[in-house]
């Protein structure tokens, strides 16, 4: 400790310095920071929205954008500790002002809620997740009499998509049929109709969808009045990941700012991995022309993250790519060690590799927290979880299912956002079918009791259920009244929970367990200033599922990460295994074709390989399980076509178990199997 205070910028290599010191702490010319894996493009992020604060520049005067809203809080940490060694304790209470800091999608609900008025929108409006999405899109679907048609129109699901990726894409509907969803582009006509009726409901429903958030957004700032105003609210604008943006996205941020003053770019092209969703990796290419004058580009070449061998594996993989990714990384970080290409038998030998690994380097002092398991889908990791459950192996899994897509926590979800606003039919729906005795007909008719009357609570009082929910009806109609008289906040939610508490028991049969994901919901909603910020959040980044019932782990226990390659982005762990290292799967089944998605699917697997550290084991089972639409089957599976011939000199070769091991049987007569407890198992 020193009395002088600390030069933060000293452990930065010269080009992150000159990203950091763009401008000199004042609002200067567009700049874009364009590199690979693991050069510190975040960290530098971090650096240059402390250098801003500590040059005293407004933190609430600052939009940062990242990809995940935990992603957002790192850095926000981050900006406050690096900040904190120039400013001390003042840099906290600076840092708190940074409040536009998250994804685009949780920003633009924020902006839309408070412009609502000015865009003809009521501020109340709820926001439907991807499920919710569905549904409503399958009752339009349903009125406009196009699901019954034995022609095999496209399932809810489905057109989801295709609007989705027609609205981010800001492309035709016929281009976008005939590119990424022929099977359906004799469906031109109808989809359109059905769309514009889904818009429609929407509108009246007064729900946006994540797409909309975006979309309003964008359209809010084509406006020259409003987007002089909302992009007068930020003096700088930094964007995070941006090679996972989309032409609405890109189009927002030039709205904001058409001259480009004040916005920071950060991203690497050759890590582009949401082309699915429409992400447009041409977002960042074209970014220097953008505006006038150009902007600055600021690009790095030292990897601080991976030993040299990852890297040089890494790089071997994405150099086959045909697209020319410029960059050329190096490691001063020397390893003997080359990234391992395990086989093994199955699914099962996999789990068993990964947990022996993990409990190895576990034992040598490597944390659990500081190794991680990915996988290209979310089921793709089952039998490992069965292994370390059994095992006493702690872990949390990000990316795939969540939390909140479990029934009953979406149960009691529905409820509050029909407080919120009574007019979202698919919460409605939800929540009045919760009573016995009520169906799709009555729910239906219990919503239009509702909108008869000035004050929907007196509506639901008034309604006359069928005969089978009239005891329970009441009860529901008191809590609903309760709900839009006083919102008091986590009050609301104790106050559903208790409610519902009878219903669980009776929908479910694991009841226990669910309770015990209520509580914990309860939990996380002690964080939240009101109910409409909790229900924003949880809808826009829900939390990741569970790892058991117990809740998540806390921060300083130990616990094993197992992630999507997806939700992995721009994390690091000491070590890192990658399963089902094999065509088929990466690249996936559904990708084979275009040869657009089979070029994702190398990034995806550079994305994977580029986060680790100091080791990496990619896992090729010899049979690997497909669920597919004619049921699950084994299927036999060769090592990804991404690692060719040419470049396995790269990587250490092993099996699993090892060889001379593999080959030993028990001698006979010492295996004794419990043959009848088997069969009895079969049945209870
Ligand atoms: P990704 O492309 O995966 O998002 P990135 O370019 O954002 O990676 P960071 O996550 O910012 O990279 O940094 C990678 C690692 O390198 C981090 O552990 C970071 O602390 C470290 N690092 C970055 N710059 C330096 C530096 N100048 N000196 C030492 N370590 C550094
Ligand atoms: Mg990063």
């Amino acid at each position: 400790p020193t009395d002088s205070p600390a030069d933060p910028l000293a452990g930065l290599n010269a080009e992150q310095r000159q990203a950091v010191e763009h401008g000199g702490g004042k609002i200067a010319g567009p700049l874009l920071i364009i590199a690979g894996a693991g050069t510190g493009k975040t960290n530098t992020l971090a650096h240059r929205v402390a250098n801003l604060i500590v040059a005293g520049a407004d933190p609430r005067r600052i939009l940062l954008m990242t990809f995940s809203r935990r992603a957002a809080a790192e850095m926000t940490r981050r900006v406050e500790r690096i900040a904190g060694e120039v400013m001390g304790p003042k840099a906290t209470v600076l840092t708190e002002g940074l409040t536009f800091a998250g994804t685009f999608h949780s920003i633009g609900a924020r902006l839309l809620r408070e412009y609502a008025p000015a865009v003809g929108l009521d501020p109340n409006f709820s926001i439907h997740d991807r499920e919710d999405s569905a549904d409503l899109m399958n009752l339009v679907r349903h009125e406009l009499g196009l699901s019954q048609s034995a022609t095999r129109f496209p399932k809810k699901n489905t057109c989801l998509q295709i609007y989705s990726r027609t609205v981010n894409a800001e492309a035709e509907l016929q281009a976008v049929l005939d590119k990424h969803f022929p099977w359906c582009a004799g469906f031109a006509e109808e989809l359109k109709a059905l769309f514009g009726a889904y818009v429609a409901a929407k509108q009246a429903e007064n729900v946006l969808d994540y797409d909309d958030l975006l979309l309003w957004w964008g359209e809010m700032c084509a406006e020259p009045a409003l987007a002089e105003e909302i992009g007068g609210r930020f003096d700088h604008v930094l964007v995070d990941e941006y090679q996972d943006t989309n032409r609405l996205q890109a189009r927002i941020l030039t709205r904001l700012k058409p001259d480009g003053r004040g916005v920071t770019v950060v991203g690497d092209d050759a890590q582009s991995i949401y082309g699915f969703r429409a992400a447009e990796v041409r977002n960042i290419l074209d970014f220097p022309d953008l505006f006038s004058p150009r902007a600055d580009i600021v690009t790095l070449d030292r990897n601080y993250r991976s030993t040299d061998a990852i890297l040089e594996a890494a790089n071997a993989v994405i150099a086959e790519a045909p697209e020319r990714f410029t960059k050329n990384l190096w490691s001063s970080r020397t390893s003997l060690a080359k990234p391992r290409i395990v086989t093994v038998k199955d699914d099962a030998g996999q789990a068993d590799f990964v947990c022996e690994s993990v409990l190895a380097a576990h034992e040598e002092g490597t944390a659990l927290k500081h190794q991680a398991v990915l996988f290209r889908a979310s089921h793709h990791s089952g039998a490992l979880e069965i292994e370390l459950t059994r095992r006493n192996i702690p872990f949390v899994k990000f990316g795939g299912l969540k939390f909140l897509d479990a029934a009953h926590v979406k149960d009691v979800l529905a409820v509050l956002r029909l407080a919120e606003n009574p007019r979202d039919r698919v919460a409605a729906f939800r929540a009045f079918q919760l009573l016995p005795g009520i169906g799709p007909t009555s729910a239906g008719a219990a919503l239009e009791a509702m909108g008869q009357l000035e004050d929907p609570a007196l509506g639901l009082q008034l309604f006359r259920p069928p005969k089978r929910a009239q005891a329970d009806w009441p009860a529901f109609a008191e809590l609903f009244s309760r709900l839009r008289a006083k919102p008091g906040w986590p009050a609301d939610l104790e106050a559903v929970r208790l409610w519902y508490e009878p219903h669980l028991e009776r929908l479910h049969e694991d009841a226990r367990m669910r309770r015990a994901d209520l509580s914990q919901l309860e939990q996380i909603a002690g964080n939240y200033p009101s109910r409409e910020r909790f229900l924003t959040d949880l809808t826009l980044d829900p939390p990741s599922a569970t790892s058991d019932e117990a809740g998540p782990p806390l921060l300083d226990e130990d616990f094993l990460i197992l992630s999507t390659i997806h939700s992995a982005k721009g994390q690091e762990w000491s070590n890192v295994f990658v399963l089902n290292a094999v065509d088929g799967c990466i690249p996936s089944d559904l990708a084979v074709g275009e040869r657009d998605d089979i070029e994702e699917e190398r990034r995806l697997l550079y994305v994977a390989m580029t986060r680790a550290k100091d080791s990496l084991a990619l896992i090729t089972p010899q049979r690997f399980y497909v669920q597919g639409q004619r049921g699950d089957r084994h299927v036999y599976a060769s090592r990804t076509r991404f690692i060719p011939e040419g470049i396995l000199g790269r990587f250490e070769q092993g099996a699993w178990p090892r060889a001379e091991t593999a080959g030993e049987t028990a001698p006979r007569g010492a295996v004794r199997v419990d043959l009848k407890g088997r069969m009895r198992g079969m049945w209870g």
